[in-house]
């Protein structure tokens, strides 16, 4: 039985903890009292909350006339005293980084905005493009504290921004750039719903243990839960989640079965599709599944035939005239040529950082490829830049359409009808696929070993404050992961062609 301590001092709630909360009790009850389980922020995490802070910033310029309350989060009753001294100044427009606290919660809201009758507008600033189901309780719990520290609230707005912005370059047009959108009626409906789950979440946190929650679909969905890897340490080797598209339904009845291995998956179990049944086939005889058949598809390549592969960047607010937020604009690709006579040769590009990238790339690219050829790529990504080029590029336009027309394979789909190895565990991104399929080539001797590290690795080219010597090192850096990627394709064909 469960161990209560009777008068647990509990932590206050913050808008943050509320949100983990409703995710998953057990998380709430770790940041509580063991943060130091949670993983560290890497660098990915750390960008995206730097986009989210200038996205913040910049959104503040909707609403001028404010003042910013700019006390960090460990001096947040200092903040919700400024607070309360400067809500009666009628010259203030809006507040921004409000403080307030109402039944042991403290929130910050982004923006508060004067409106008509005493009242004020509360607004949530997200980096996104659209507003989603889990940022209704984020504003809900501001909105219920607000209202509990006397403050007459209006409307409920979300200020996300607009993916249709095209960036005409000089000057951002903010009310293009962002949407402002009224979500007053679902946050008032939510209201509802927040005694009762703080009711739950304050039970959780007097208990003298972490409730015994087990990992599932709430540790990455709506949010990656920092204590992933703390919380999965004890995972089967190969768990019932790596079935490839596994339901929920699926998962409940395995879960029902007290199955968490794929290989206690019986041969008869009903319910799996042809895809899972191969999986578990694999896992359970620990050998690796290659369809001969995947020789024919193969065979019909045209030589030579080039192996491609582009890098982007995306950035939250649009840095290039022509470009929207977020769009992936590429700035390097590696091509690794196989001619008829077997002999492999190697062309890439790597922008050098300064000003837009796609005008030399797009010119460069259609050089190497010429008119001739398959392109091998590893999922549709590729394939999304080209158009987006056509789109973007009208001069190229012709051209780059052209490589389009029946020229592109992708592996991916291919990989995906006629293999599977163990040591996929359940993904067929080229990071997995290729250690298994091809065991002397990996990444674990690159400095850059994923997508995300290499538009990184862009951004710190381009910042005006990083050394020559500096740049030198991501270029090369750079170079080596890119030209991985179409070798990893080489390779992975070869093989499957030996088969
Ligand atoms: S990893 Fe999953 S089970 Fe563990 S705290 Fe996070 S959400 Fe809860």
């Amino acid at each position: 039985m469960k161990k209560r301590i009777g008068y647990r001092r509990i932590p206050k709630l913050s808008k943050s903890s509320f949100t983990a909360g409703l995710q998953c009790l057990k998380r709430l009850y770790l940041e509580s009292y063991h943060r130091d389980l949670a993983a560290p922020i890497d660098e990915a995490q750390q960008a995206l909350f730097d986009a989210g802070a200038l996205v913040g910033e910049m959104a503040r310029q909707l609403y001028p006339g404010g003042i910013l309350m700019d006390h960090d989060y460990l001096h947040i009753d200092e903040a919700v005293a400024s607070t309360k001294a400067l809500l009666g100044d009628t010259s203030l427009a809006a507040i921004y980084e409000a403080g307030f606290e109402f039944d042991d919660i403290r929130v910050r809201t982004d923006i508060l905005a004067r409106a008509k009758g005493g009242r004020f507008d509360l607004v949530e600033v997200k980096s996104g493009t659209g507003v989603k189901e889990e940022h209704i309780p984020d504003l809900a719990i501001q909105l219920y504290v607000l209202r509990g520290a006397g403050v007459r609230a209006g409307r409920t707005w979300l200020a996300h921004l607009n993916k249709d912005y095209v960036y005409p370059g000089g000057g951002y047009d903010l009310d293009q750039l962002f949407k402002v959108e009224d979500v007053s009626k679902r946050v008032q409906e939510y209201q509802a719903e927040i005694p009762p789950a703080l009711r739950q979440m304050r039970l959780a946190l007097r208990e003298a243990d972490a409730p015994d929650i087990e990992p599932g679909r709430q540790c990455s969905v709506p949010y990656d839960c920092p204590f992933f890897d703390f919380c999965h340490q004890d995972a089967p080797e190969y768990p019932v989640s790596e079935l490839p598209r596994a339901t929920e339904r699926l998962l409940m009845r395995l879960k029902a079965a007290g199955i968490r291995d794929i290989r206690e998956i019986a041969p008869g179990f009903s319910g799996l599709n042809p895809l899972q049944k191969r999986v578990r086939d694999c896992v359970v005889e620990g050998r690796a599944y290659i369809d001969p058949a995947v020789r024919a598809e193969l065979q019909g390549l045209v030589y030579p035939v080039h192996f491609l592969d582009f890098e982007t960047f995306s950035p939250a607010i649009p840095r290039y005239a022509g470009t929207r937020p977020y769009q992936a604009v590429p700035f390097q690709w590696s091509d690794h040529i196989l001619g008829a006579d077997g002999k492999l040769t190697h062309e890439e590009f790597l922008h050098d950082g300064k000003g837009d990238p796609r005008e030399p790339l797009a010119r460069s690219l259609l050089e190497t490829l010429g008119a001739g050829g398959s392109i091998m790529v590893y999922s549709g990504f590729e394939e999304a830049r080209i158009r987006e080029l056509a789109r973007d590029l009208p001069r190229f336009s012709k051209d780059l359409l052209a490589l389009l027309e029946g020229r592109l394979v992708d592996l991916l789909p291919i990989l995906q009808r006629h293999c599977y190895h163990p040591d996929f565990h359940g993904s067929f991104s080229l990071k997995a696929v290729l250690p298994a399929l091809v065991p002397d080539l990996d990444y674990d001797d690159l400095a850059i070993t994923d997508g995300q590290a290499a538009s990184l690795a862009y951004e710190e080219i381009i910042y005006e404050g990083t050394t020559d010597d500096r740049r030198e090192q991501l270029r090369e850096e750079l170079l080596r992961y890119c030209g991985r990627d179409t070798e990893a394709m080489v390779r992975l064909v070869e093989t499957l062609l030996r088969r």
